[in-house]
């Protein structure tokens, strides 16, 4: 084998190297999702996205189950039982339709317990994490279609309020058909047209 290569290799095994290369792909991911954020007019939203990542609770599990190719919280849950990292992201994270599992009130008056719909920022947010998600973790084989087949994938236990959920599908679907520009214009006409309903 090539000495480099063999080098390499050694060096993703080390553990010593996680914090760099965590604190590498959480700050990648955030610079992406920054991006799409401001081409959608989320200044506020993009700046501030996934901050939490980088408190203790959520740096050091991640740097703990780095996976460097997906999220280190299936590790950690694995492991544990548990992801004390997820739960703490996705309580503070309003883009993540799990934020908004609650209880729910029925047309008829029964309570029950599922997703609550999303205000369309933090959809159009949670379109933009995801885009920059499928991205970072596929790299060259990355195609327009990875956000929406992932989303597809998981969807039978996605606990995600129906009209959120047709909304999000229907974005990553223009992205899969149409490619980047379309979806994007998509989402920001759907935007607007939120700001339109509140005038
Ligand atoms: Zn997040």
């Amino acid at each position: 084998m090539d000495p480099i290569v063999t080098v390499k290799k050694i060096k993703e095994k080390s553990s010593s190297l996680h914090p760099v290369m965590h604190f590498r792909t959480i700050t990648k991911h955030r610079n992406l999702v920054c991006k799409y954020c401001l081409r959608l007019g989320l200044i506020k939203q993009g700046l501030t996205h996934d901050l939490s990542k980088y408190t203790p609770v959520e740096f050091w599990r991640g740097v703990k189950y780095y996976q460097g190719n997906r999220s280190p919280n299936d590790a950690e849950r694995r492991q544990t039982g548990v992801s004390k990292a997820w739960l703490h992201h996705k309580g503070r994270n309003k883009h993540h339709f799990e934020y908004w599992i609650d209880y729910i009130i029925n047309e008829d008056g029964s309570v029950g317990f599922g997703g609550n719909r999303m205000p369309r920022k933090y959809v159009a947010e949670m379109f933009c994490d995801r885009v920059a998600a499928c991205r970072i973790y596929l790299g060259d084989k990355y195609t327009d279609a990875a956000a929406y087949d992932y989303y597809k994938r998981a969807q039978k236990w996605t606990m995600i309020h129906p009209e959120t959920g047709a909304e999000l599908e229907e974005m990553l679907r223009v992205l899969k058909d149409e490619g980047e520009d379309a979806a994007f214009s998509y989402v920001r006409k759907y935007l607007h047209e939120d700001t339109e309903k509140s005038k």
